[in-house]
């Protein structure tokens, strides 16, 4: 059966009119799941019974599972185990800040690109998440806070360029009129840095912004830590930067993972301040959050504010991130783990 959710709504209009049916039930449709948010046939009471019972036959609406939520003390952070239906579960993450809630979610389960410091990829890949399984992680929290989400950011488990076609799709369809209709504005694709990809996505133009995980400033230090630096060097991944800023004219953020002792050094801030001025970079700073598996362990706050001086000594705009939701498991995909997942 067809996973309907993932269709947008020229795909659903051309299967309705494949079906006999007049264009506008696709319109009804796509408001039902991706407005109203329902997840059977039998809630779409505009449509005739005939209709539905059609739907049934040749359709299946993803429907995610929650499996467990925590939610923080400290800043009402919310963390949500979401159950797919193969058995597989992915995270996803509420924060609420005062310009609106954001959610963070996951394009795949597991992921292959093997950083140092990540809890996701510890066991690999497992496969890619589906248009309707990104959309759906961002359903589900609306219903559960039941207020709009103005902000997501896929920074979650996996790397969202390696699961290229549907993160397009998903981008599309979560931005859609007829849909939730999220500014693309407020929309963040964080990735550690695949240079084809990131060119192709400059090309379709859209209006998210692009966050490039760098975390070193050196091609020799960011080997150590990402083995994707190995198919790609900073002077390429600098120059599929600025093709995406000329292409968009969206400014690109880095984000920076701080690590004591391997990458917070000053001679790691000078060199981090020379790659951002040169393609106007707006840099996020985080102190790692430490997995048990990898060893690593944060800056202390004196090095973080130290290297945060240093970028702006430098004229390079940089936030230290608020560590939100410290008291639930915080690095990403250590919940899954926690879990047996
Ligand atoms: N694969 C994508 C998106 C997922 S990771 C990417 O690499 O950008 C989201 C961000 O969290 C990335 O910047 C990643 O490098 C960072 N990250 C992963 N593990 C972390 C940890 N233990 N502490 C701090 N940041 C981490």
């Amino acid at each position: 059966m067809k996973d309907i959710k993932s269709l947008n709504l020229n795909e659903l209009k051309i299967e309705m009119e494949a079906l006999g049916e007049k264009s506008f039930r696709a319109v009804q449709i796509y408001k039902w799941l991706h407005v109203k948010l329902v997840n059977d046939f039998d809630s779409m009471t505009d449509l005739s019974e005939k209709l539905r019972n059609r739907l049934k036959e040749e359709y299946h609406i993803t429907n995610i599972t929650e499996l467990e939520v925590q939610v923080s003390k400290e800043d009402g952070t919310r963390k949500y185990l979401f159950g797919l239906f193969d058995g597989n579960a992915v995270e996803s993450v509420l924060m609420k800040y005062h310009h609106g809630n954001s959610v963070c979610i996951s394009s795949q389960v597991g992921c292959r690109m093997g950083c140092k410091f990540c809890a996701s990829t510890i066991g690999g890949v497992i496969r890619s998440l589906e248009p309707s399984e990104m959309l759906d992680q961002i359903y589900k929290i609306t219903k559960d806070i039941d207020e709009r989400i103005s902000n997501v950011v896929i920074m979650g488990m996996g790397e969202p360029l390696d699961n290229f076609d549907n993160i397009i799709r998903f981008l599309e369809m979560i931005s859609d009129e007829n849909g939730l209709n999220i500014s693309q504005r407020n929309l963040t694709l964080s990735t550690c840095g695949l240079v084809p990809e990131i060119k192709k996505l400059a090309d379709l133009k859209f209006g998210i912004t692009l966050a490039i995980s760098l975390h070193a400033g050196t091609d020799e230090k960011r080997k150590a830590l990402m083995p994707i630096a190995n198919k790609y060097s900073l002077d390429e991944l600098m120059d599929a930067c600025t093709y995406y800023f000329d292409k968009t004219g969206r400014r690109i953020s880095f984000e920076y993972s701080l690590i004591s002792g391997k990458n917070d050094g000053t001679d790691d801030a000078l060199e981090v301040a020379a790659l951002a001025s040169k393609v106007r970079a707006h840099v996020n700073l985080i102190p790692v959050n430490p997995v048990t598996e990898t060893g690593f362990k944060s800056s202390s706050r004196e090095s973080v504010n130290a290297f945060k001086e240093i970028l702006e000594k430098k004229g390079v705009n940089a936030t230290v991130r608020r560590e939100m939701g410290r008291d639930i498991d915080g690095a990403c995909g250590q919940l899954r783990k926690r879990r047996g997942f």
